[in-house]
C-alpha cells in the first residue's frame, strides 16, 4: 500500500469500505481518464455496493474538505469523469444490481452502475426494452447516461434518457439522500427529477433509477438509402419529417465513414455513394408498411440511388452493426480519433458539413461524419495519429472552430455528450455571463460548498472554484 499524503481521509474510508477504497498507482491513473482525450488524477477511488456507503463517503469527504466525483463506465466524451481539484473518486461499478421490474407500471428500478444493454437484454424476452440507446451501450451506465441526458440513435421517436426517468434516488452534496420525482404521472412540484437529469455529477450521486420501460414494437423495417450527393441526403432528412414521419432512428454517414465502415463489417454498404441514411421505422405493421413508402417517395425527389429494405432481423443486424461500430472503424485509417458533437437546425447540416470538411482541411486533419441526422446531431469524427508532434493542439483548434461554425449556424454546443470539462469554457459563446451566474445559483441550491465534481460544466465554477480551483493540476488539458 502507498502512503497517502493525506493518511486520515484514506483510514476514514477504509473504516466503512475496506478494501474498496483503491490508491494504487495504476488504479488512478486508470481512474483519471474517461472517453475524452482529457486526463487527471483523483486521490482515491471508492468502490460502494450501496446507497448507505455513498452517504457515508460523501459525508467523510466533507469532513475531509475533499470533493467527490461519481463515475459510472467512464465512457463520457466530455471529460465529465475526468478529476480536477484532487476529488475521491465515487465509482458505481459495483452497484450495478437491476432491483426490481414492475411490468405492470412499466418501471423498472436499477442500480446506477447497470449497464444500459445489460437491462435491455434482461427486459427484452419479457416484451420490453430500455429506449436510450447510445452507440455506448454495451459498456456505459444507467448513472452515466442519467447524468448526460444521453441520447442514441432511436432516441429520435423515443425521446433522449430524460423522458425514460420517472424518479432517482440521490444522495445530495451534504450527505443526505432523498427521492426526487415520483412514478405518478404528473408528480407535484418542482420537476427536479429533471433538474438532476443531464446534470453530470454537479449536484449528487444517483444512488437508484426508476426507469420507464417502453414496449418491443410489433414491426420494424431498416433501409438504407444512398446518395451520390450528400446534400441530397441531408435534403431528404429534413423532407422526410416535413412529410410528417418521425422515424424511430435516421442516421447519416458520409463517403469515406461509407469506405471504413464497410471495410470493417462487410454490411454491404455501397462505396461509390457520398452518402447513406439508415432509416428505422416501428410500430404496428400497416404504420410502418406505410412509412416505408413515405421514405421511398420522399426519396425519390431527391435522387436516391439504391433503396435496399432489410428482408429479415439478421440483415437488419447487419446494417446496424456498421453503424454501431463507426468509431471503431476509423481506426482502420489513423489510429487515434477525436468525436465531436454538436447540434445544428437539420437545414443548415450541410452548410455546416461542408465547414467542417474545410477546417479538417485546414488543420490537416481527416474528418469521417457519422451522425443522428434526425435530430440535426452532428458528429464530427476527427481522426489524428497522437505520435505526430503537436497533434493535438490542431485536433482541439479544429474542435473549437467546429464548435464555433455550428454556433453561428443557430445550434448549441452539445447534443449529448454534455460540457463536463471538454466544453466548460465554451459555454460564454451561448449564454450570457448572466445566464451563467443564473445557472450557477441552481447549482448552488444543490451544492452551495461545491463539493460535487468541482469545476465542470460552468466556467465561473462559483464557490467551486473558490473552494477546490487550488487544486487544478496544470496542464491536465489544453
Ligand atoms: C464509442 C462511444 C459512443 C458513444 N455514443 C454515444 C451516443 O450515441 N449517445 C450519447 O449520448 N453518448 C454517447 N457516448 C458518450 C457516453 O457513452 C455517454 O455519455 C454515457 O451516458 C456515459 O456513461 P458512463 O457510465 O460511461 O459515464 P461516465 O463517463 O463515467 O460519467 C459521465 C458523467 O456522468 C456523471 N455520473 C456518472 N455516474 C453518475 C451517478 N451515479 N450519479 C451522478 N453522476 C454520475 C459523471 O460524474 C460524469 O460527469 C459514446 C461514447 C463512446 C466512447
Amino acid at each position: 500500500m502507498q502512503i497517502s499524503p493525506d493518511g486520515n481521509l484514506l483510514d476514514d474510508l477504509r473504516s466503512v469500505l475496506g478494501d474498496r477504497v483503491r490508491d494504487g498507482d495504476f488504479e488512478l491513473g486508470l481512474y483519471g481518464k474517461d472517453g475524452s482525450v482529457l486526463e487527471g488524477r483523483p486521490s482515491l477511488v471508492c468502490l460502494p455496493v450501496n446507497t448507505d456507503e455513498v452517504r457515508q463517503i460523501v459525508k467523510i469527504c466533507r469532513e475531509h474538505d475533499r470533493p467527490f466525483l461519481a463515475r459510472g463506465s467512464g465512457t463520457g466524451l466530455a471529460g465529465g469523469a475526468v478529476p480536477v481539484g484532487d476529488p475521491v473518486i465515487i465509482a458505481t461499478a459495483k452497484m450495478n444490481q437491476i432491483l426490481e421490474v414492475d411490468l405492470e407500471n412499466r418501471i423498472a428500478w436499477v442500480e446506477p452502475g447497470v449497464l444500459n444493454l445489460d437491462l435491455t437484454k434482461e427486459l427484452t424476452p419479457q416484451g420490453f426494452h430500455f429506449a436510450p440507446d447510445p452507440s455506448s451501450q454495451q459498456v456505459c451506465s444507467i448513472g452515466g447516461n442519467v447524468a448526460n441526458n444521453s441520447g442514441g440513435p432511436h432516441c429520435l421517436a423515443y425521446g433522449v434518457t430524460s423522458a425514460h426517468v420517472a424518479a432517482i434516488e440521490v444522495v445530495l452534496p451534504d450527505g443526505s439522500v432523498t427521492l426526487l420525482g415520483d412514478l405518478a404521472a404528473e408528480p407535484p412540484g418542482y420537476d427536479l427529477r429533471g433538474l438532476f437529469v443531464g446534470s453530470e455529477g454537479t449536484m449528487g450521486v444517483a444512488t437508484k433509477v426508476a426507469v420507464r420501460l417502453t414496449p418491443n414494437p410489433p414491426a420494424v423495417r431498416t433501409l438504407l438509402l444512398d446518395f451520390p450527393d450528400v446534400r441530397d441526403g441531408a435534403a431528404t432528412v429534413s423532407a422526410i419529417i416535413a412529410a410528417g414521419l418521425i422515424p424511430a432512428a435516421l442516421e447519416m454517414m458520409d463517403k469515406r465513414a461509407i469506405e471504413i465502415v464497410e471495410a470493417f463489417v462487410n454490411a454491404g454498404y455501397p462505396t461509390e455513394a457520398d452518402a447513406v441514411l439508415l432509416v428505422e421505422l416501428d410500430g404496428l405493421p400497416g404504420g410502418v408498411e406505410h412509412g416505408v413508402e413515405v421514405v421511398r417517395s420522399v426519396a425519390e425527389r431527391h435522387q436516391v440511388g439504391n433503396i435496399r429494405v432489410a428482408a429479415d432481423n439478421e440483415e437488419r443486424e447487419l446494417l446496424w452493426k456498421g453503424r454501431k461500430n463507426a468509431f471503431g472503424a476509423v481506426a482502420r485509417i489513423k489510429p487515434d480519433y477525436y468525436l465531436h458533437d454538436t447540434v445544428v437546425p437539420r437545414g443548415k447540416l450541410v452548410e455546416v458539413l461542408e465547414k467542417v470538411y474545410k477546417i479538417a482541411d485546414a488543420y490537416d486533419l481527416i474528418a469521417v461524419n457519422v451522425f443522428h441526422a434526425g435530430d440535426g446531431n452532428l458528429h464530427p469524427i476527427l481522426a489524428y495519429d497522437s505520435d505526430e508532434k503537436g497533434v493535438l493542439e490542431r485536433v482541439h483548434a479544429a474542435g473549437r472552430a467546429i464548435v464555433t461554425a455550428s454556433i453561428e449556424a443557430g445550434g448549441v454546443l452539445s447534443g449529448e455528450h454534455g460540457i463536463g470539462l471538454e466544453k466548460r469554457d465554451y459555454m460564454g459563446m451561448l449564454f450570457s455571463a448572466h445566464d451563467m451566474a443564473t445557472q450557477d445559483l441552481v447549482r448552488e441550491a444543490f451544492d452551495p460548498e461545491g463539493f460535487a465534481n468541482p469545476l465542470k460544466v460552468l466556467p465561473s465554477g462559483s464557490r467551486c472554484s473558490d473552494s477546490f480551483g487550488q487544486h487544478v493540476p496544470d496542464g491536465a488539458w489544453v
